[in-house]
């Protein structure tokens, strides 16, 4: 038996960050940027109003008061959003502007309508009282102005290789007007459930049989992370089937298996991968997911294909996937960020760990004014799937501690979560 922190090291040594490749930038989400992103031009490019109101000069505007205001002669039409004004504003003149419109050559300052009598004349309607403005209030040369190249200058690295895309590196591109981008590919992970007793969902249950749950919660998990599940369905307990069904997985960038990795007679996986492929490990120091297999099968071309053989149990299939497939896809898709956060939580349960393995016990954390409480959500045996239902996290009880109680504190990883990458 090795630790889970061996076996992580080996699988981990054995698998890489994916290729790159070019994709729209809609669907980059989640992925990690494989190049860097220079500007080719100065956002804003222009120098352009921040809010609506008048482009002047700072100079016609000093001393003016709600009491006193500087009467401007407004010239020219108001500059819209989108377009551009060849008309210049000199000393005692003023041009209406829209929020991001040009600032037309002279003017270095943009009084909001807010600040001036514009309402008052557009009530009296009269044509020529709008050709001229009252400035009620002196504000700060520069007032209400986004600047040329404030945001990003051109040239400049923008996003580094290695990002990872949310919502807001995505809106940065779009502003840069790239429509598409490069990223490191997603994983598709090959995923099958072994088991004579297995029975597809949407069919009816036989005497003995049950459903074959595994794939789907795999599934799931393999696209919360980022990978593309490819369900291959459920082979049984036999060699060459066995074998048939696995090839269909050849085409993935890993392969992971459900069932079959005990000491049982059905338990064949393990079998297959030692005469088709190379055992790298069989159990880890850890419970739930003690029998766990990794292996790599070659293609016939010779390419590596890392093979998880995970447990049967519901609960060790998602757990085992958690501590070593979720770090697998992270780093195949560029992520240098592999760990899940977890809280220091205060324990409202007992949990025994009578055999010095490391025990991932479900729980449900609660926040209590800034403290975390934890408490296990029901029987821990590893076919109970519902307690990783109830459950949010898994509380970590170190291979040397017999044994903590309520009041002890516990780190707890957080299903839910995801930590900030870079
Ligand atoms: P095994 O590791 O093959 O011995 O399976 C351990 C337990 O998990 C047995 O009770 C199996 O019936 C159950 N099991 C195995 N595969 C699945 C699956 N795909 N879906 C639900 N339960 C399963
Ligand atoms: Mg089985």
């Amino acid at each position: 038996m090795i630790s889970v922190e061996e076996a992580l090291h080996r699988i981990l040594s054995f698998v890489d960050v994916l290729e790159a490749e070019t994709k729209p930038i809609t669907e980059c989400l989640g992925q990690v940027l494989a190049e860097d992103i220079y500007s080719e031009f100065d956002i804003p490019a222009l120098d352009n109003a921040a809010m609506d109101g008048f482009a002047v000069q700072f100079s016609s505007i000093t001393g003016a008061t709600p009491h006193r205001p500087k009467v401007l002669r407004v010239i020219s039409d108001e500059i819209a959003a989108g377009s551009i004004t060849d008309r210049e504003v000199a000393p005692g003149t003023a041009i209406r502007i829209m929020t991001g419109a040009p600032v037309p050559k002279g003017a270095d300052t943009v009084v909001t309508f807010e600040d001036t009598d514009e309402k008052e004349r557009r009530a009296s309607a009269s044509e020529s009282s709008l050709r001229e403005v009252g400035i009620r209030q002196e504000i700060p040369k520069g007032s209400n102005i986004r600047w040329a190249g404030e945001d990003i200058k051109k040239g400049r690295l923008v996003l580094n290789k290695g990002r990872v895309f949310g919502p807001a590196e995505i809106g940065v591109l779009a502003s840069l007007g790239k429509a598409t981008t490069s990223v490191f590919r997603r994983p598709v992970v090959a995923i099958l459930a072994t088991g004579n007793e297995l029975i597809h969902i949407g069919n009816p249950l036989a005497p003995g049989k049950i459903y074959n749950s595994n794939s789907y919660g795999l599934a799931a998990q393999v696209l919360r992370y980022g990978g593309i599940p490819k369900l291959l369905g459920i082979a049984p307990d036999n060699f060459s089937f066995l074998v048939e069904a696995i090839h269909q997985g050849f085409d993935s960038d890993l392969l992971i298996t459900s069932g079959g990795v005990s000491v049982g007679d059905y338990d064949v996986v393990k079998d297959v991968l030692a005469k088709e492929g190379e055992i790298n490990f069989w159990s880890v120091r850890m419970k739930p997911g003690r029998p766990l297999v990794f292996g790599v099968f070659r293609d016939k071309t010779g390419r590596k294909i890392p093979h998880l053989g995970l447990p049967g149990n519901p609960v060790s299939a998602m757990v085992t996937f958690e501590v070593f497939a979720r770090p697998v896809i992270l780093k195949m898709m560029g992520k240098t960020n592999l760990t899940k956060p977890t809280v220091k939580a205060v324990l409202r349960s007992t949990i025994q760990n009578e055999d010095g393995r490391r025990v991932f016990a479900r729980v449900k954390v609660v926040e209590e004014e800034g403290n975390y409480f934890a408490t296990l959500t029901g029987s821990q045996g590893s076919n109970i799937l519902t307690s990783m239902v109830q459950a949010n996290g898994l509380a970590i009880v170190p291979e040397e501690m017999r044994m903590v109680q309520p009041g002890d504190v516990v780190e707890v990883m957080m299903l839910g979560w995801d930590k900030p990458q870079n």
